[in-house]
Protein backbone atom coordinates (compact mmCIF):
# COMPACT_ATOMS: atom_id res chain seq x y z
CA UNK A 1 0.00 0.00 0.00
CA UNK A 2 2.99 2.37 1.20
CA UNK A 3 4.96 1.31 -1.96
CA UNK A 4 2.06 2.36 -4.56
CA UNK A 5 1.59 5.75 -2.82
CA UNK A 6 5.09 5.80 -2.86
CA UNK A 7 5.80 5.20 -6.68
CA UNK A 8 2.40 7.48 -7.58
CA UNK A 9 3.97 10.45 -6.07
CA UNK A 10 7.72 10.05 -7.22
CA UNK A 11 5.88 9.70 -11.15
CA UNK A 12 3.85 12.80 -10.43
CA UNK A 13 6.75 14.88 -9.32
CA UNK A 14 9.22 13.43 -12.56
CA UNK A 15 6.47 13.99 -14.71
CA UNK A 16 5.57 17.24 -13.32
CA UNK A 17 9.11 18.24 -13.09
CA UNK A 18 9.79 17.23 -16.85
CA UNK A 19 7.34 19.26 -18.05
CA UNK A 20 8.74 22.64 -16.38
CA UNK A 21 11.67 21.51 -18.25
CA UNK A 22 13.82 20.29 -15.38
CA UNK A 23 16.94 17.58 -16.29
CA UNK A 24 15.42 15.25 -14.24
CA UNK A 25 18.24 12.33 -15.09
CA UNK A 26 20.16 12.87 -11.71
CA UNK A 27 16.87 11.91 -9.56
CA UNK A 28 16.11 9.08 -11.59
CA UNK A 29 19.69 7.75 -11.04
CA UNK A 30 19.95 8.40 -7.16
CA UNK A 31 16.23 6.82 -7.14
CA UNK A 32 17.73 3.77 -9.33
CA UNK A 33 20.65 3.35 -6.74
CA UNK A 34 18.87 3.45 -3.49
CA UNK A 35 16.15 0.73 -4.90
CA UNK A 36 18.26 -1.45 -6.02
CA UNK A 37 20.28 -1.34 -2.46
CA UNK A 38 16.80 -1.42 -0.96
CA UNK A 39 16.08 -4.62 -3.19
CA UNK A 40 19.44 -6.15 -2.05
CA UNK A 41 19.15 -5.85 1.51
CA UNK A 42 22.28 -3.88 1.59
CA UNK A 43 20.07 -0.91 2.76
CA UNK A 44 18.86 -2.65 5.66
CA UNK A 45 22.99 -3.61 6.31
CA UNK A 46 24.14 0.29 5.89
CA UNK A 47 21.47 1.51 8.59
CA UNK A 48 22.14 -1.09 10.85
CA UNK A 49 25.90 -0.61 10.60
CA UNK A 50 25.05 2.78 11.29
CA UNK A 51 23.21 1.79 14.39
CA UNK A 52 25.84 -0.71 15.16
CA UNK A 53 24.35 -3.34 16.73
CA UNK A 54 21.77 -5.99 15.89
CA UNK A 55 19.37 -6.57 17.71
CA UNK A 56 17.30 -9.48 17.33
CA UNK A 57 14.29 -9.15 18.14
CA UNK A 58 12.23 -12.47 19.02
CA UNK A 59 13.18 -15.59 18.83
CA UNK A 60 12.84 -17.43 15.13
CA UNK A 61 11.89 -20.87 16.87
CA UNK A 62 10.18 -20.39 19.98
CA UNK A 63 12.06 -22.15 22.53
CA UNK A 64 10.39 -23.53 26.05
CA UNK A 65 11.90 -25.23 28.82
CA UNK A 66 10.96 -28.47 27.58
CA UNK A 67 13.29 -28.80 24.78
CA UNK A 68 16.02 -27.42 27.21
CA UNK A 69 17.74 -30.90 28.52
CA UNK A 70 19.34 -31.68 32.38
CA UNK A 71 19.73 -28.46 33.46
CA UNK A 72 16.81 -29.21 36.12
CA UNK A 73 18.51 -26.69 38.79
CA UNK A 74 19.05 -23.73 36.57
CA UNK A 75 15.34 -24.27 35.32
CA UNK A 76 13.83 -24.64 38.93
CA UNK A 77 15.45 -21.50 39.75
CA UNK A 78 14.84 -19.58 36.90
CA UNK A 79 11.32 -20.26 36.94
CA UNK A 80 11.01 -19.41 40.83
CA UNK A 81 12.46 -15.95 39.58
CA UNK A 82 10.00 -15.61 37.31
CA UNK A 83 7.06 -15.79 39.07
CA UNK A 84 7.89 -12.38 39.73
CA UNK A 85 7.05 -11.17 36.21
CA UNK A 86 3.92 -13.77 36.08
CA UNK A 87 2.36 -12.67 39.35
CA UNK A 88 3.41 -8.82 39.37
CA UNK A 89 -0.10 -7.96 41.42
CA UNK A 90 0.60 -10.44 44.10
CA UNK A 91 4.37 -9.14 44.76
CA UNK A 92 3.41 -5.54 44.74
CA UNK A 93 0.38 -6.54 47.60
CA UNK A 94 3.40 -7.89 49.30
CA UNK A 95 5.51 -4.88 49.04
CA UNK A 96 8.26 -7.05 47.27
CA UNK A 97 10.91 -5.10 44.70
CA UNK A 98 10.40 -6.11 41.50
CA UNK A 99 12.90 -8.15 40.29
CA UNK A 100 15.12 -6.47 37.28
CA UNK A 101 17.77 -8.66 36.38
CA UNK A 102 18.87 -12.47 36.26
CA UNK A 103 22.45 -13.35 35.51
CA UNK A 104 22.97 -16.58 33.85
CA UNK A 105 26.76 -17.85 34.42
CA UNK A 106 28.25 -20.88 33.24
CA UNK A 107 30.54 -22.46 30.48
CA UNK A 108 29.88 -21.78 26.66
CA UNK A 109 27.65 -23.74 25.17
CA UNK A 110 25.52 -25.34 28.00
CA UNK A 111 22.07 -23.34 27.33
CA UNK A 112 22.01 -19.99 28.48
CA UNK A 113 20.42 -18.29 25.45
CA UNK A 114 18.25 -21.41 25.24
CA UNK A 115 16.96 -20.27 29.07
CA UNK A 116 16.77 -16.56 28.10
CA UNK A 117 14.74 -17.29 25.28
CA UNK A 118 12.65 -20.26 27.16
CA UNK A 119 12.05 -17.37 29.89
CA UNK A 120 10.83 -15.29 27.54
CA UNK A 121 8.24 -17.98 26.62
CA UNK A 122 7.06 -18.94 29.97
CA UNK A 123 6.24 -15.15 30.89
CA UNK A 124 4.72 -14.34 27.17
CA UNK A 125 6.92 -10.92 27.23
CA UNK A 126 8.65 -9.58 23.75
CA UNK A 127 12.48 -10.99 23.90
CA UNK A 128 15.21 -8.92 22.15
CA UNK A 129 18.55 -9.70 22.34
CA UNK A 130 22.15 -8.37 21.90
CA UNK A 131 25.54 -9.04 22.73
CA UNK A 132 28.28 -7.04 24.96
CA UNK A 133 30.22 -6.60 22.36
CA UNK A 134 27.92 -4.54 20.12
CA UNK A 135 27.60 -1.72 22.63
CA UNK A 136 31.40 -1.16 22.58
CA UNK A 137 32.39 0.72 19.75
CA UNK A 138 35.84 3.42 19.02
CA UNK A 139 34.00 6.86 20.32
CA UNK A 140 32.75 7.43 23.50
CA UNK A 141 28.80 7.52 23.90
CA UNK A 142 28.15 5.80 21.21
CA UNK A 143 27.53 2.39 23.50
CA UNK A 144 25.52 4.62 25.79
CA UNK A 145 23.08 5.55 23.23
CA UNK A 146 22.83 1.75 22.35
CA UNK A 147 21.92 0.81 25.67
CA UNK A 148 19.37 3.60 25.64
CA UNK A 149 17.88 3.03 22.49
CA UNK A 150 17.81 -1.06 23.40
CA UNK A 151 15.04 -0.23 26.42
CA UNK A 152 12.92 2.03 24.22
CA UNK A 153 13.11 -0.83 21.72
CA UNK A 154 11.84 -2.86 23.58
CA UNK A 155 9.37 -1.08 25.15
CA UNK A 156 7.95 -0.75 21.88
CA UNK A 157 8.11 -3.53 20.83
CA UNK A 158 5.95 -5.34 23.43
CA UNK A 159 3.44 -2.14 22.76
CA UNK A 160 3.66 -3.31 19.62
CA UNK A 161 2.89 -7.26 20.15
CA UNK A 162 0.21 -6.01 22.98
CA UNK A 163 2.41 -8.04 25.67
CA UNK A 164 2.61 -6.71 29.40
CA UNK A 165 6.49 -7.27 29.49
CA UNK A 166 9.76 -7.44 27.68
CA UNK A 167 12.61 -9.84 28.47
CA UNK A 168 16.12 -7.78 27.27
CA UNK A 169 18.66 -10.23 26.86
CA UNK A 170 22.59 -9.78 26.63
CA UNK A 171 24.86 -12.03 25.99
CA UNK A 172 28.61 -11.64 27.08
CA UNK A 173 27.75 -9.02 29.18
CA UNK A 174 31.18 -8.83 30.58
CA UNK A 175 32.08 -7.48 27.50
CA UNK A 176 30.16 -3.93 28.12
CA UNK A 177 30.10 -4.72 31.48
CA UNK A 178 33.96 -5.11 33.38
CA UNK A 179 34.97 -3.90 36.14
CA UNK A 180 35.12 0.06 35.61
CA UNK A 181 38.35 2.00 35.20
CA UNK A 182 40.24 -1.32 34.20
CA UNK A 183 39.78 -1.03 30.25
CA UNK A 184 42.33 1.21 28.34
CA UNK A 185 39.65 2.80 26.39
CA UNK A 186 37.77 2.99 30.00
CA UNK A 187 35.73 6.29 29.29
CA UNK A 188 33.92 4.21 26.53
CA UNK A 189 33.39 1.28 28.53
CA UNK A 190 32.17 3.37 31.87
CA UNK A 191 29.62 5.36 30.11
CA UNK A 192 28.34 2.10 28.22
CA UNK A 193 28.10 0.58 32.01
CA UNK A 194 26.98 3.09 33.77
CA UNK A 195 23.80 3.95 30.90
CA UNK A 196 23.04 0.24 31.73
CA UNK A 197 22.73 1.06 35.22
CA UNK A 198 20.88 3.98 34.81
CA UNK A 199 18.57 2.31 32.62
CA UNK A 200 17.93 -0.64 35.13
CA UNK A 201 17.31 1.86 38.31
CA UNK A 202 15.10 3.50 36.24
CA UNK A 203 12.60 0.63 35.37
CA UNK A 204 9.81 0.74 38.02
CA UNK A 205 6.78 -1.74 38.19
CA UNK A 206 4.24 0.85 37.45
CA UNK A 207 5.61 0.87 33.95
CA UNK A 208 2.89 0.02 31.00
CA UNK A 209 5.89 -2.48 29.68
CA UNK A 210 7.46 -4.23 32.54
CA UNK A 211 11.04 -5.03 31.40
CA UNK A 212 13.27 -7.98 32.81
CA UNK A 213 17.29 -7.60 32.24
CA UNK A 214 18.51 -11.07 31.68
CA UNK A 215 22.76 -11.37 30.69
CA UNK A 216 24.84 -14.04 30.30
CA UNK A 217 28.90 -14.46 30.80
CA UNK A 218 31.13 -17.24 31.01
CA UNK A 219 32.97 -14.81 33.22
CA UNK A 220 31.66 -13.81 36.63
CA UNK A 221 34.41 -12.45 38.14
CA UNK A 222 34.86 -9.73 35.39
CA UNK A 223 31.62 -8.23 35.90
CA UNK A 224 31.55 -4.72 37.66
CA UNK A 225 30.59 -5.23 41.43
CA UNK A 226 27.96 -2.58 40.87
CA UNK A 227 26.16 -4.43 38.28
CA UNK A 228 25.30 -7.50 40.86
CA UNK A 229 24.00 -5.33 43.91
CA UNK A 230 20.67 -5.98 45.21
CA UNK A 231 18.32 -3.86 43.03
CA UNK A 232 19.86 -4.59 39.82
CA UNK A 233 21.16 -8.39 39.11
CA UNK A 234 20.10 -9.67 42.16
CA UNK A 235 19.76 -12.90 40.68
CA UNK A 236 22.37 -14.95 39.58
CA UNK A 237 21.95 -18.37 38.18
CA UNK A 238 24.46 -20.92 37.56
CA UNK A 239 24.29 -22.99 34.18
CA UNK A 240 26.90 -25.68 34.11
CA UNK A 241 27.87 -28.27 31.92
CA UNK A 242 25.39 -31.52 31.84
CA UNK A 243 25.88 -34.50 34.28
CA UNK A 244 25.09 -37.93 33.25
CA UNK A 245 21.45 -37.72 33.41
CA UNK A 246 21.09 -34.08 31.66
CA UNK A 247 23.41 -35.30 28.58
CA UNK A 248 21.35 -38.34 28.40
CA UNK A 249 18.13 -35.74 28.08
CA UNK A 250 19.93 -33.40 25.53
CA UNK A 251 20.74 -36.00 23.71
CA UNK A 252 17.57 -37.50 23.62
CA UNK A 253 16.54 -34.09 22.65
CA UNK A 254 18.20 -33.67 19.37
CA UNK A 255 18.03 -37.16 18.36
CA UNK A 256 13.71 -36.75 18.88
CA UNK A 257 14.18 -36.03 14.95
CA UNK A 258 16.61 -38.28 13.70
CA UNK A 259 16.15 -42.24 13.28
CA UNK A 260 18.06 -44.38 16.02
CA UNK A 261 19.41 -47.57 14.74
CA UNK A 262 18.02 -50.21 17.45
CA UNK A 263 22.07 -50.45 17.97
CA UNK A 264 22.53 -47.20 19.38
CA UNK A 265 22.74 -46.74 23.39
CA UNK A 266 22.14 -43.16 24.21
CA UNK A 267 22.99 -43.75 27.83
CA UNK A 268 26.41 -45.05 26.68
CA UNK A 269 26.94 -41.97 24.64
CA UNK A 270 25.82 -39.73 27.73
CA UNK A 271 28.88 -41.98 29.82
CA UNK A 272 31.37 -41.16 27.31
CA UNK A 273 30.93 -37.57 26.90
CA UNK A 274 32.03 -36.29 29.97
CA UNK A 275 32.34 -32.50 29.95
CA UNK A 276 30.73 -31.85 26.76
CA UNK A 277 28.02 -28.99 26.53
CA UNK A 278 24.98 -29.17 25.60
CA UNK A 279 26.48 -27.65 22.31
CA UNK A 280 28.98 -30.27 22.25
CA UNK A 281 25.82 -33.02 22.43
CA UNK A 282 24.05 -30.92 19.60
CA UNK A 283 26.88 -31.38 17.58
CA UNK A 284 27.45 -34.87 18.04
CA UNK A 285 23.87 -35.99 17.03
CA UNK A 286 24.05 -33.55 13.97
CA UNK A 287 27.53 -35.34 13.07
CA UNK A 288 26.15 -38.58 13.57
CA UNK A 289 23.39 -38.20 11.18
CA UNK A 290 25.69 -36.65 8.66
CA UNK A 291 27.09 -39.51 8.47
CA UNK A 292 24.08 -41.57 8.24
CA UNK A 293 23.95 -39.82 4.98
CA UNK A 294 27.52 -40.11 4.16
CA UNK A 295 26.68 -43.88 4.62
CA UNK A 296 23.82 -44.02 2.41
CA UNK A 297 22.17 -45.35 5.92
CA UNK A 298 18.59 -44.86 7.09
CA UNK A 299 19.32 -44.39 10.20
CA UNK A 300 21.77 -43.23 12.98
CA UNK A 301 24.10 -45.65 13.71
CA UNK A 302 25.86 -46.63 17.20
CA UNK A 303 29.05 -46.39 15.09
CA UNK A 304 28.23 -42.94 13.14
CA UNK A 305 27.75 -41.73 17.28
CA UNK A 306 30.99 -42.81 18.23
CA UNK A 307 32.46 -41.10 15.10
CA UNK A 308 30.59 -38.16 15.74
CA UNK A 309 31.68 -37.98 19.61
CA UNK A 310 35.11 -38.70 18.43
CA UNK A 311 35.10 -35.82 15.51
CA UNK A 312 33.23 -33.19 17.81
CA UNK A 313 36.34 -34.45 20.67
CA UNK A 314 39.61 -34.55 18.35
CA UNK A 315 38.47 -33.04 15.17
CA UNK A 316 37.91 -34.42 11.50
CA UNK A 317 39.32 -37.91 10.44
CA UNK A 318 42.74 -37.50 8.59
CA UNK A 319 44.27 -38.54 5.65
CA UNK A 320 47.80 -38.72 6.84
CA UNK A 321 50.12 -41.20 4.95
CA UNK A 322 52.43 -42.25 7.82
CA UNK A 323 55.58 -44.88 7.14
CA UNK A 324 55.03 -48.26 8.04
CA UNK A 325 57.75 -47.42 11.08
CA UNK A 326 55.69 -44.87 11.95
CA UNK A 327 52.58 -46.09 11.96
CA UNK A 328 53.69 -49.24 14.14
CA UNK A 329 55.31 -46.85 16.43
CA UNK A 330 51.95 -45.23 17.10
CA UNK A 331 50.09 -48.52 17.79
CA UNK A 332 52.18 -49.12 20.17
CA UNK A 333 52.18 -46.22 21.58
CA UNK A 334 48.48 -46.40 21.88
CA UNK A 335 48.79 -49.97 22.83
CA UNK A 336 50.20 -49.02 25.74
CA UNK A 337 48.03 -46.71 26.66
CA UNK A 338 45.34 -48.67 26.74
CA UNK A 339 47.04 -51.43 28.23
CA UNK A 340 47.85 -49.18 31.22
CA UNK A 341 44.43 -47.89 31.46
CA UNK A 342 42.91 -51.36 31.56
CA UNK A 343 45.64 -52.30 33.94
CA UNK A 344 44.88 -49.48 36.77
CA UNK A 345 41.21 -48.59 36.01
CA UNK A 346 40.04 -51.77 34.45
CA UNK A 347 36.98 -51.57 32.87
CA UNK A 348 37.40 -47.46 32.07
CA UNK A 349 38.56 -48.15 27.96
CA UNK A 350 36.29 -47.77 25.41
CA UNK A 351 37.83 -47.90 22.20
CA UNK A 352 41.51 -47.08 21.11
CA UNK A 353 42.77 -46.40 17.34
CA UNK A 354 45.35 -45.62 15.37
CA UNK A 355 43.46 -43.68 12.54
CA UNK A 356 44.37 -39.78 12.55
CA UNK A 357 42.24 -37.32 13.64
CA UNK A 358 42.95 -33.80 14.09
CA UNK A 359 46.44 -33.36 15.72
CA UNK A 360 46.46 -36.59 16.99
CA UNK A 361 47.79 -39.45 15.03
CA UNK A 362 45.84 -42.02 17.34
CA UNK A 363 44.16 -42.09 20.28
CA UNK A 364 42.43 -43.97 23.20
CA UNK A 365 39.02 -43.02 24.66
CA UNK A 366 38.42 -43.45 28.63
CA UNK A 367 34.45 -43.93 29.61
CA UNK A 368 34.59 -43.78 33.28
CA UNK A 369 31.48 -45.16 35.02
CA UNK A 370 30.44 -41.78 36.76
CA UNK A 371 31.09 -38.02 36.33
CA UNK A 372 34.22 -37.15 38.64
CA UNK A 373 33.55 -34.30 40.20
CA UNK A 374 36.77 -34.76 42.65
CA UNK A 375 39.79 -37.25 42.35
CA UNK A 376 41.65 -39.03 44.94
CA UNK A 377 45.36 -39.64 45.04
CA UNK A 378 45.64 -43.07 43.57
CA UNK A 379 42.86 -41.69 40.62
CA UNK A 380 45.44 -38.70 40.42
CA UNK A 381 48.61 -40.95 39.85
CA UNK A 382 46.33 -43.64 37.66
CA UNK A 383 46.02 -40.83 35.39
CA UNK A 384 50.12 -40.42 35.12
CA UNK A 385 50.99 -43.65 35.05
CA UNK A 386 48.27 -43.48 31.77
CA UNK A 387 49.90 -40.33 30.27
CA UNK A 388 53.32 -42.07 30.67
CA UNK A 389 52.31 -45.43 29.33
CA UNK A 390 52.87 -44.09 25.77
CA UNK A 391 56.28 -43.03 25.15
CA UNK A 392 56.76 -45.97 28.10
CA UNK A 393 56.03 -48.27 25.26
CA UNK A 394 57.70 -47.32 22.82
CA UNK A 395 61.19 -47.91 24.90
CA UNK A 396 60.16 -50.50 25.79
CA UNK A 397 59.71 -51.73 22.56
CA UNK A 398 61.06 -50.15 20.19
CA UNK A 399 64.31 -49.02 22.39
CA UNK A 400 63.73 -45.51 22.00
CA UNK A 401 60.79 -42.88 22.55
CA UNK A 402 59.87 -40.32 20.29
CA UNK A 403 58.68 -36.44 20.08
CA UNK A 404 54.70 -38.00 19.92
CA UNK A 405 54.80 -38.30 23.73
CA UNK A 406 54.95 -34.40 24.52
CA UNK A 407 51.68 -33.83 24.99
CA UNK A 408 51.03 -36.70 26.96
CA UNK A 409 54.26 -35.17 29.17
CA UNK A 410 52.36 -32.02 29.55
CA UNK A 411 49.35 -33.51 30.73
CA UNK A 412 51.08 -35.76 33.13
CA UNK A 413 53.04 -32.43 34.67
CA UNK A 414 50.40 -30.69 34.74
CA UNK A 415 48.41 -33.33 37.25
CA UNK A 416 51.35 -33.90 38.93
CA UNK A 417 51.36 -30.22 39.92
CA UNK A 418 48.17 -30.09 40.66
CA UNK A 419 48.58 -33.19 42.88
CA UNK A 420 51.18 -30.98 44.66
CA UNK A 421 49.27 -28.23 44.76
CA UNK A 422 46.06 -29.45 46.53
CA UNK A 423 48.56 -30.29 49.49
CA UNK A 424 48.61 -34.15 48.48
CA UNK A 425 52.54 -34.85 47.63
CA UNK A 426 55.14 -35.33 50.58
CA UNK A 427 55.33 -31.91 51.13
CA UNK A 428 51.94 -31.68 52.70
CA UNK A 429 49.87 -29.03 52.66
CA UNK A 430 51.63 -25.82 50.63
CA UNK A 431 50.94 -22.57 49.00
CA UNK A 432 52.22 -22.05 45.60
CA UNK A 433 53.35 -18.60 46.28
CA UNK A 434 55.37 -19.26 49.48
CA UNK A 435 56.86 -22.64 47.09
CA UNK A 436 60.14 -21.72 45.59
CA UNK A 437 60.04 -22.74 42.04
CA UNK A 438 63.13 -25.37 42.57
CA UNK A 439 60.49 -27.03 45.48
CA UNK A 440 58.19 -27.38 43.19
CA UNK A 441 59.83 -28.84 40.21
CA UNK A 442 61.24 -31.19 42.79
CA UNK A 443 58.15 -32.63 44.21
CA UNK A 444 56.71 -32.85 40.69
CA UNK A 445 59.90 -35.07 39.05
CA UNK A 446 59.74 -37.21 42.69
CA UNK A 447 55.15 -37.78 41.43
CA UNK A 448 56.46 -38.82 37.83
CA UNK A 449 59.50 -41.07 38.27
CA UNK A 450 57.93 -42.91 40.89
CA UNK A 451 54.95 -43.21 38.63
CA UNK A 452 57.22 -43.70 35.90
CA UNK A 453 58.65 -46.65 37.63
CA UNK A 454 55.07 -48.33 38.53
CA UNK A 455 54.29 -47.73 33.87
CA UNK A 456 57.60 -49.24 32.98
CA UNK A 457 56.49 -52.37 35.72
CA UNK A 458 53.14 -52.97 34.15
CA UNK A 459 54.46 -52.63 30.80
CA UNK A 460 57.70 -55.48 30.83
CA UNK A 461 54.99 -57.74 33.41
CA UNK A 462 52.71 -57.59 30.17
CA UNK A 463 55.14 -57.03 27.38
CA UNK A 464 53.13 -59.74 25.28
CA UNK A 465 49.52 -58.92 25.77
CA UNK A 466 51.10 -54.97 24.44
CA UNK A 467 52.56 -56.94 21.08
CA UNK A 468 49.53 -58.62 20.62
CA UNK A 469 47.33 -55.27 20.88
CA UNK A 470 49.96 -53.58 18.44
CA UNK A 471 49.40 -56.29 16.23
CA UNK A 472 45.49 -56.50 15.82
CA UNK A 473 45.51 -52.27 16.06
CA UNK A 474 47.43 -52.49 12.79
CA UNK A 475 45.10 -54.96 11.19
CA UNK A 476 42.39 -53.30 12.15
CA UNK A 477 43.07 -49.61 12.84
CA UNK A 478 40.37 -49.39 16.01
CA UNK A 479 39.81 -51.50 19.04
CA UNK A 480 36.60 -51.57 21.08
CA UNK A 481 37.23 -51.65 25.06
CA UNK A 482 35.68 -55.17 25.04
CA UNK A 483 38.56 -56.49 22.01
CA UNK A 484 41.14 -54.73 25.00
CA UNK A 485 40.38 -56.13 27.54
CA UNK A 486 39.71 -59.47 25.85
CA UNK A 487 43.25 -59.61 24.39
CA UNK A 488 44.26 -58.55 28.45
CA UNK A 489 42.34 -61.58 29.60
CA UNK A 490 43.53 -64.18 27.20
CA UNK A 491 46.64 -65.55 28.47
CA UNK A 492 46.76 -63.92 32.13
CA UNK A 493 43.24 -63.43 34.42
CA UNK A 494 45.11 -61.46 36.75
CA UNK A 495 46.02 -58.74 33.99
CA UNK A 496 42.70 -57.19 34.68
CA UNK A 497 41.82 -55.68 38.18
CA UNK A 498 45.31 -55.23 39.85
CA UNK A 499 45.52 -51.50 41.33
CA UNK A 500 48.59 -49.96 41.51
CA UNK A 501 49.61 -47.97 44.61
CA UNK A 502 52.76 -46.01 43.84
P1 LIG B 1 27.43 -19.11 24.88
O1 LIG B 1 27.87 -18.90 26.30
O2 LIG B 1 28.54 -19.59 24.01
O3 LIG B 1 26.67 -17.94 24.31
P2 LIG B 1 25.02 -20.51 25.61
O4 LIG B 1 25.24 -21.02 26.99
O5 LIG B 1 24.19 -19.28 25.46
O6 LIG B 1 26.42 -20.35 24.86
P3 LIG B 1 23.14 -21.67 23.82
O7 LIG B 1 23.42 -20.66 22.75
O8 LIG B 1 21.90 -21.52 24.59
O9 LIG B 1 24.40 -21.71 24.79
O10 LIG B 1 23.21 -23.14 23.22
C1 LIG B 1 23.83 -23.42 21.98
C2 LIG B 1 23.18 -24.65 21.39
O11 LIG B 1 23.53 -25.79 22.15
C3 LIG B 1 21.67 -24.60 21.41
O12 LIG B 1 21.16 -24.05 20.24
C4 LIG B 1 21.29 -26.06 21.54
O13 LIG B 1 21.27 -26.67 20.28
C5 LIG B 1 22.44 -26.67 22.31
N1 LIG B 1 22.16 -26.77 23.75
C6 LIG B 1 22.90 -26.21 24.73
N2 LIG B 1 22.43 -26.54 25.94
C7 LIG B 1 21.36 -27.32 25.72
C8 LIG B 1 20.42 -27.99 26.58
N3 LIG B 1 20.53 -27.91 27.91
N4 LIG B 1 19.44 -28.71 26.00
C9 LIG B 1 19.33 -28.81 24.66
N5 LIG B 1 20.18 -28.22 23.81
C10 LIG B 1 21.18 -27.49 24.31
Amino acid sequence: MIKSIAVGVITALLTFLLWNGIDVWPVILILGLVAALTYTGVWNKVVQARHGRQVTVGSAVRVTFNDIGGQATAKNELKEALEFVRNPERIQDLGIRPLKGILLTGPPGTGKTMLAKAAAEYTDSAFLSASGSEFVEMYAGVGAQRVRQLFVEARQLAKRQGQANAIIFIDEIEVMAGKRGQHHSHLEYDQTLNQLLVEMDGMGASETVRILVMAATNRGDLLDPALLRPGRFDRQVRVDLPDREGRLAILALHTRNKPLASDVDLVRVAQETFGFSGAHLESVCNEAAIMALRDNSPAVLDRHLMDAVDKVLLGERMDRNLRAGELNRVAVHEGGHALVAEVVNPGSVSSVTISPRGMALGFVRQAPEDDRLIQTVSELKADIQVCLAGSTAERIMLGEQSTGAANDFEKAWDISRRLVLSGLSSLGVVHEEALSPESLYQAIQDIITQQQAEVDRIITDRDSHLRQLAQQLLESETLSGDAVRGVLRGSDPLALGEATSA
